[in-house]
């Protein structure tokens, strides 16, 4: 049988990432097992224990199509730092903390967090496609805040009675791990309420597994009356392929504008070259880059920090080398500030 030359492979279907009917069976296929990620990524099995032991609270998680895009053989690869808990995740800082931006108290009935003026945060599920090790959420009350049918009541009760909120921004969890039926069920809620004006979508769902952006996504946002604004989580252009280009491409296309967010961390993308290459590719997709957030400080996370003057530095040398539109807004979360930290 002839080879085929890796260009008429299609993107989806090498080794490591199979070419499935949907994206719900991406999500299943998805690797938890560390043994298994490192044996598919030709790692040295001893990496694989120490996982185990930093994955005890939060389980490895990583799709197929994400995984395809991880260098074989290398432990400091920048996407694989991002999944593979290391030996830094085992230590412990009393300034790291499992709710390090106090959200616990400022989470309502119904899981919503309502920090900011006129927008509320609606967490939609504990389900994410992928589980960053940074997460600021790793140990977020999922349960107790609630996400069943009940909760979204609740929810969307105190939104209708709240005149002064505008804007809903669904997050999790990952909201884009919902199914198109419950989340075209959500935002037809939404849109029955007067006083909001924008539906914003966090989620990192186009990057870990593009064949979420079905048509009947692209539907839903389309046949909404309030206006959707789309902000992706994209740390490094490694996770950028060419299957992520096209759902992003399907995104804009359809009229969504898609605004970028990243995190800051130490050995994934704190570096000037990284950064500059980062944000000309998503602008040259048509993706406008909003955040990079400085770590919040959560537990198991010490080994992603970059000190603020590092990144303040980083900032200032991308204003140099790019056009004002590709630098994000640096900022810091806090648990009392009524708005996100400008940073630089
Ligand atoms: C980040 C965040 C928002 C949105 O803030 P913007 O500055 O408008 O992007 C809203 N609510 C909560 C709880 C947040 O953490
Ligand atoms: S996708 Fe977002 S919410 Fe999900 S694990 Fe990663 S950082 Fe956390």
């Amino acid at each position: 049988m002839p080879l085929l030359s890796p260009a008429t492979v299609p993107l989806d279907c090498r080794l490591t990432a199979p070419c499935y009917p949907d994206w719900r069976a991406a999500l299943a296929d998805a690797v938890r097992d560390p043994t298994l990620l490192c044996r598919l990524l030709k790692l040295p099995p001893s990496l694989a224990e120490t996982a185990k032991l930093g994955a005890k609270g939060f389980p490895l998680l990583v799709p197929r199509p994400y995984l395809s895009r991880i260098r074989m053989g290398d432990p400091s690869d920048p996407l694989l730092l991002q999944v593979l808990p290391t030996e830094g995740e085992l230590i412990h800082s009393s300034r790291f903390t499992t709710d390090p931006i106090g959200e616990a108290s400022s989470t309502l009935p119904g899981g919503i967090l309502w920090k900011y003026q006129a927008r509320v945060l609606m967490v939609t599920t504990a389900v994410c496609a992928v589980h960053c090790r940074f997460c600021f959420r790793r140990h977020f009350p999922f349960e107790a805040s609630g996400r069943d049918g009940l909760h979204w009541e609740m929810a969307l009760a105190k939104i209708a009675s709240e005149e002064s909120v505008s804007e809903v921004i669904l997050s999790g969890g990952d909201p884009l791990c919902l199914d198109d039926e419950v989340l075209a069920g959500l935002v037809g809620r939404l849109d029955g309420i007067p006083h909001l004006l924008r539906l914003r979508v966090h989620t990192r769902q186009p990057v870990l597994i593009p064949q979420r952006v079905t048509d009947a996504l692209l539907k839903t946002f389309r046949g909404s009356r309030l206006t959707s604004i789309l902000v992706l989580h994209v740390n490094h252009p490694a996770e950028i392929d060419r299957a992520v280009e096209e759902a992003i491409g399907r995104l804009v296309d359809a009229g969504v504008p898609v605004l970028q967010q990243a995190v800051l961390l130490r050995g994934v993308n704190d570096g000037v070259d990284v950064l500059t290459e980062l944000y000309q590719r998503l602008v040259d997709l048509r993706v406008m880059p909003y955040y990079l957030h400085q770590l919040d400080r959560v537990a198991g996370a010490a080994h992603f920090e970059v000190a603020p003057e590092e990144g303040v530095r980083l900032i200032g040398e991308l204003r140099r080398r790019l056009p004002g539109y590709a630098v994000p807004r640096y900022v810091r979360e806090t648990a009392s500030a009524p708005n996100k930290v400008p940073l630089a």
